[in-house]
């Protein structure tokens, strides 16, 4: 039986010296106290996503609140049913999110405004506003709010070439950016203003936490939110207005549920819904159904015999 846990979700935008000793410190007290995630430092900061029961997350926390540099970081919290990583990373990148921009943005210096759950919702019913979805095109997929933007791009350095390409009517547009916890947004919106947007804002803690909020209850989302752990998506939208918007890769069929390709080779993501994951063994293509090491039936025996 899986044990009741908790999913962080946090980041902050603040100089870290010596990341490459900050990182492996990090990743002993992480492995230490039993926590599993992905863990990302940077000469900017931090980003991460980490799983653990109540105690090793409130841990984590206080270990990390007590550091002067991260006293103020938020965390988004969210209740699960065991760990939704299988190992422990803490990496050093150059950036937190990777968008090479030709001239870096701090975030700290240069960012859009930033919008509570609330304010975002009011601001969505402007006809006259642009939404812009900051996350990549296989996210937007799944859930996305009503009448925004696609971004055709599968990485965050793709987005300034589309910005360009797609964008630049509306410069003086009134502008709203989002992303899933927050963090693309930071960079995100100040990297429009440099593009020469004049008035732009950003969803403050991201779609996880206007999920979250009492008031809102996630109204506009249209589906489900990706997420970069083994749960891969979550609910948002709390009212009953809440529509389905992907469909099952084989069969057509409205369905919101995210698999990987059993072929270990390949991983794909694609939607699936369970009767054509049972028929296809979930694998995208007769090759991947084929492939000799294909974990399909090895799975459902494991998940049998519990
Ligand atoms: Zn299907
Ligand atoms: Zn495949």
């Amino acid at each position: 039986m899986s044990e009741k846990m908790r999913v962080l979700l946090y980041y902050k935008y603040v100089p870290i010296d010596d990341p490459e000793s900050f990182k492996d410190e990090h990743l002993k007290f992480c492995k230490d106290l039993g926590l599993l995630g992905r863990i990302i430092v940077a000469p900017e900061g931090i980003n991460g996503t980490v799983s653990g029961t109540f105690e090793q997350t409130q841990i984590y926390m206080d270990y990390l609140k007590a550091d002067p540099r991260f006293e103020d970081i938020v965390f988004k919290i969210d209740e699960v049913e065991g760990h939704t990583f299988k190992k422990m990373f803490v990496r050093h990148k150059k950036e937190l999110v990777t968008w090479r921009f030709e001239e870096d943005v701090n975030p700290n210096q240069l960012s859009g405004k930033r919008l509570s759950p609330k304010e975002f919702y009011e601001a969505l019913q402007d006809e006259d506003v642009i939404v812009i979805d900051g996350r990549n095109d296989y996210e937007y997929e799944i859930g996305h709010f009503k009448g925004a933007i696609k971004p055709d791009v599968k990485a965050s350095r793709d987005f300034p070439k589309w910005v360009r390409e797609n964008l630049s009517e509306f410069k003086d547009k009134k502008v709203l950016t989002y992303c899933t916890g927050g963090i693309r947004c930071e960079k995100f919106s100040g990297f429009l203003l440099q593009e020469g947007f004049k008035d732009v804002s950003q969803l403050e803690g991201g779609i996880v936490t206007y999920g979250k909020d009492p008031e809102v209850q996630g109204r506009y989302w249209n589906g489900k939110c990706y997420v970069f752990d083994e749960r891969i998506s979550v609910p948002i939208n709390r009212t009953e207005e809440d529509v389905v918007i992907s469909s099952c890769y084989y069969c057509g069929k409205t369905e919101d549920r995210y698999v990987n390709c059993a072929n270990p080779e390949c991983n794909k993501q694609h939607v699936c819904c369970t009767d054509c994951e049972v028929k296809h063994k979930r694998s995208c293509t007769k090759e991947c159904l084929e492939h000799p090491r294909n974990r399909y039936e090895t799975e459902s025996k494991e998940q049998q015999s519990v």
